[in-house]
């Protein structure tokens, strides 16, 4: 069987391998740390996955905490106002809910059962100067890496792709227990400021609630850098609360952080990079997940697009068959998954920068027209919804105007 090499056990390259080793392919992930290690680390991600990655999931046989984690059954928005009540608000029900498990747990468990299936998994950090000894032993190498500079050069920015150079939030993430009030599903709040969420997630110590920050670098939410463990953490988590989000003042007010390493600080540029590597050799090497598309969480779509880019790049490994798995089949691979992606891109990015006029008549209308609140959800699930919708202010108010006549009274 045909010999594939994936750098990376995270939630690209796990699922791919694993889709790849049920079909019988000879499949080898180099992880740079053991499963342990990755249980017993720290924070990395809040993961909150959709209903068409939770599928993928459930088609692979590798959803094993269907039942244990907290089902993310609604959306419930508001955005700041003048005093303490929210200019407008919203909640509204997910068709199919959502779900977040502590990628520790997901990753440590799709190790083991990678190795199960036959799977060769090698501990070891690949760095750029050992791809082309890797190279020499696949018929077909991928790096799932995650984001971040280590293979810059090899996958440049795509310029065209890419409208950010700089992080465009800094983002503080702390796991909490006791009792919230909260909605069982994703909390969304909007300041001009920044945004913050909460969401029910199982992680590594069971069921939690994790609460994030997504400051305008620069503004009075830019404040992680200067927090240096979950107590002090918690306390200017309850301040910006109070100072940003007042009508959610008091929700932290019965709950703890869950343990010293449960949290994460740190800024992401969002990037998308030329998925197709040349190696020295003239070698083709291929980005996937992050590597090839990061962009800033504040979205959600980062982890539901690697599972979308494992289904991808599986079809056309599979389509491929036996012919070689040169750049013309790279740059397929890539394309087939750019086509979801760069929806996911476009809305992230444009949730980055200021809500149009448009955008701010929807979520008001939203709290009038459940359908349009609908609508707004189930685009974190699919967000081809938002091009020719939110994307385009014509498209938006003429809906608006067909929407806003159906008023609940
Ligand atoms: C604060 C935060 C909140 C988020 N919230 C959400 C959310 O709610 N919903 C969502 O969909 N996404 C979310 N994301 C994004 C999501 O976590 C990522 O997009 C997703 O994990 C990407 O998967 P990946 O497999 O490409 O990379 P990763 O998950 O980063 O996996 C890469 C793996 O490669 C390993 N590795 C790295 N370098 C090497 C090397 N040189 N050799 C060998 N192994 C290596 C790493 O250890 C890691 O295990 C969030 C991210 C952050 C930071």
């Amino acid at each position: 069987m045909r010999r594939i090499g994936i750098v990376g056990a995270g939630q690209a390259g796990l699922v791919l391998a694993i889709g790849l080793r049920r079909l019988g392919y000879d499949v080898t992930v180099f992880a740079e740390r053991s499963a342990a290690d990755v249980r017993a680390g720290g924070l990395v991600s809040n993961q909150c996955l959709f209903h068409p990655a939770l599928e993928r999931e459930r088609e692979l046989g590798i959803n094993f905490w269907d039942g244990q984690a907290p089902p993310v059954g609604e959306v419930a928005f508001a955005a700041a106002g003048e005093g303490v009540e929210p200019s407008m608000s919203w909640r509204v029900a997910l068709d199919r809910p959502a779900q977040s498990v502590d990628q520790r747990v997901k990753v440590s468990d799709w190790m083991a059962e990678f190795e199960r299936l036959g799977g060769d998994l090698r501990l070891r950090r690949v760095t750029p100067d050992d791809l082309e000894e890797c190279a020499r032993e696949f018929e077909l190498l991928i790096v799932a890496a995650g984001r971040g500079p280590q293979f810059d050069a090899l996958f440049p920015r795509d310029d065209e792709r890419s409208p950010y150079r700089e992080p465009q939030r800094a983002i503080g993430i702390l796991y909490v227990a006791g009792t919230l009030d909260a909605v069982p599903g994703l909390t969304f709040g909007m300041a001009p400021v920044g945004e913050f969420f909460l969401l029910p997630v199982l992680s590594v110590h069971g069921p939690v609630h994790g609460i994030g920050f997504f400051g305008l670098p620069g503004g009075p939410m830019d404040v992680w850098d200067d927090v240096a463990d979950v107590d002090q953490h918690y306390e200017t988590a309850r301040k910006l609360l109070r100072a940003h989000y007042p009508w959610q003042a008091g929700l932290l007010d019965h709950a703890h952080p869950v343990a010293p390493t449960e949290l994460l600080h740190g800024r992401i540029t969002p990037i998308v990079r030329h998925p197709v590597g040349t190696l020295p050799s003239g070698a083709k090497v291929l980005a996937m997940g992050d590597t090839a598309v990061t962009n800033d969480p504040v979205g959600g779509q980062g982890a539901n697009m690697a599972a979308r880019a494992a289904r991808a790049y599986q079809e056309a490994i599979v389509e491929r068959a036996d012919r070689p798995f040169d750049q013309e089949f790279m740059h397929d691979a890539f394309a087939r998954y750019w086509r979801h992606a760069r929806h996911a891109t476009r809305f992230t990015n444009d949730l980055l920068a200021p809500p149009p006029e448009h955008v701010l008549a929807t979520l008001d209308t939203a709290q009038r027209v459940p359908e349009v609140a609908h609508r707004f959800a189930h685009l974190f699930e699919n967000p081809a919804g938002y091009e020719g919708w939110l994307a385009d202010p014509q498209a938006a108010y003429a809906y608006l105007e067909e929407g806003a006549a159906r008023p609940v009274t």
